[in-house]
């Protein structure tokens, strides 16, 4: 199949979180299966280069039209990770690439309105015609909206879009003013039953366009498509999945096993696997000298994460002092960009410090969370929602039980060792419903007693987890599958 990825990001040249992972993981796993597949993306100026390869000119002066004018753009061509990437680089004084960071400009609606014109412009000049296209979150939502719009009667009639929801809360809404920079027809298009906003009727949400316009819709768990259909995760979208429902299916993101895969990592002590488990112990002997912490029969509880809402702060704060009450070790690495949630763990660190027990760690190190899955024996994942989650997945590939709120993703990859119907051989981990200090206790506390109390048990666990397949495998069949299923 040909198929053409569209996206705001992609590992390792554009990532700012898991959206470039996935873009990344998935894209490499559709070629290697002999599929034709490219990926599109702004030239911003933060690119890594030196993960692009040969890079080179492929189209000069295409003329994109954008706000009744045409803007002259030129496409490159280069590999990352051998996948064929085209970089769009628009030449005019709106700089829309040319800002240092991928997000977070006040223009970010009209800069990625125009990536998507230009992105079908570029499509239908060169001739391409692929079977799919596959986009991503609201960055790319307008290129269905436009496709069926506009490209289609000029010849652009073979390719049906399938768009992935990473994540509800970011929509795009903006003024309606970004439809008519990308040449659509505003008063048409400003309709309940298209692309105006659930909340503010003089705005539009492209998100809501890509959902309505896309041949298929995907998001990134099943649990996660089930509750932004039927609960408020769908963030006011609800109406709109509902009406579009028999096209919504939710396929898990895979993890990327050559970066993560304890018996290849350049960063732990030394390699283990389900078959040479004793490795992981030193692996979390080499964890707690980093840290400064005892080397005593405790387990070592870990949290690696974001230090957002989303994460769960106050129940991750509790996790800490619940942990060390019942004679474990505890260990968090958080990259934390809001203030007040890092005074709340400054907090914590100060009644902690010196502590041979506990050691906090408030920045982002890529380094260090791969020695913390390496050492640790179970992994707090209290998320308030969690579209798929990919902490989960890693920790079990390294040996390390995951204790999750019964969430998104986390639900569909954590089977919990008490009360699943899952075989023996399936159950990796222990799940909570409620998100309450008590709830998380209930889990924490079990997987602690099982650790002390059952050490062959909580082995067969690790084990569970380590042999279970989180790799893109399936998930890239699944979405072939559905490639398949709207294919003209
Ligand atoms: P999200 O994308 O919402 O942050 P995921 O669980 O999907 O959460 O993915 C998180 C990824 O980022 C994992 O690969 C994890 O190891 C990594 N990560 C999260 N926080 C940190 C941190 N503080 N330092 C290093 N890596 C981190």
């Amino acid at each position: 199949m040909y198929i053409t990825i569209v996206g705001a990001e992609c590992a390792p040249v554009a990532k700012v979180g898991g959206l470039g992972d996935a873009v990344h993981g998935l894209s490499r796993e559709l070629a290697a299966r002999g599929n034709d597949v490219e990926v599109i993306l702004p030239k911003y100026d933060c690119l890594r280069r030196d993960r692009i390869e040969d890079l080179h000119g492929f189209a000069d002066g295409l003329a994109v039209p954008f706000y009744g004018q045409r803007l002259s753009c030129d496409i490159e061509c280069g590999y990352v990770d051998g996948i064929r990437c085209f970089f769009v680089n628009p030449h005019s004084d709106h700089e829309f690439f040319n800002r240092g960071v991928i997000y977070g400009e006040a223009d970010d609606p009209g800069r990625f309105a125009f990536f998507s014109r230009a992105v079908l412009e570029f499509l239908l000049k060169t001739g391409k015609q692929p079977d799919i296209i596959h986009c991503h979150d609201w960055h790319t939502a307008l290129v269905p909206v436009l496709q069926w719009e506009i490209y289609e009667a000029l010849g652009l009639a073979h390719p049906r879009v399938c768009h992935t929801l990473h994540n509800l809360v970011h929509q795009g809404v903006a003024g309606d003013y970004v439809l008519r920079s990308a040449g659509l027809d505003s008063a048409r298009l400003m309709t309940s039953d298209r692309l105006r906003d659930w909340a503010n009727p003089q705005a539009v949400n492209l998100l809501k366009g890509a959902i309505v316009y896309s041949s298929l819709v995907t998001t990134v768990s099943p649990r996660y498509a089930w509750e932004i259909l039927n609960t408020d995760q769908g963030m006011g979208l609800q109406e709109t999945l509902q009406a579009h429902r028999h096209k919504l299916r939710g396929v898990i993101n895979g993890i990327d096993e050559d970066a993560w895969n304890p018996q290849t990592d350049s960063h732990i002590t030394e390699s283990f696997g389900p078959d040479s488990l004793p490795g992981k112990a030193r692996n979390k002997q080499a964890l707690r000298r980093r840290l400064g912490l005892d080397e005593v029969l405790k387990p070592v509880v870990a949290v690696v994460t974001r230090l957002e809402r989303q994460k769960g702060v106050e129940l991750l704060r509790h996790a800490i002092y619940f942990a060390l009450e019942k004679g474990c070790q505890m260990v968090l690495l958080g990259a934390v960009s809001d203030p007040e949630i890092e005074e709340l763990f400054l907090d914590v660190k100060r009644q902690t410090d010196g502590s041979a027990d506990c050691h906090l760690e408030l920045g982002y190190d890529d380094e260090l969370a791969h020695q913390i899955f390496a050492g640790a024996d179970i992994l707090v994942v209290p998320s308030v929602y969690e579209p798929c989650g990919l902490t989960q997945m890693i920790a079990m590939k390294y040996g390390v039980v995951p204790v999750a709120r019964r969430v998104g993703g986390l639900a569909d990859t954590v089977f919990d060792a008490n009360y699943s119907d899952k075989a023996f051989e399936e159950v990796n981990g222990f799940l909570f419903d409620d998100y309450t200090s008590e709830g998380l206790e209930s889990a924490l506390g079990r997987a602690i007693r099982l650790w002390y109390e059952y050490p062959e048990y909580f082995r067969q666990l690790r084990l569970n987890g380590m042999y279970a397949d989180n790799s893109w495998a399936g998930p890239a069949q699944q979405y072939l599958e559905i490639f398949e299923s709207i294919k003209a």
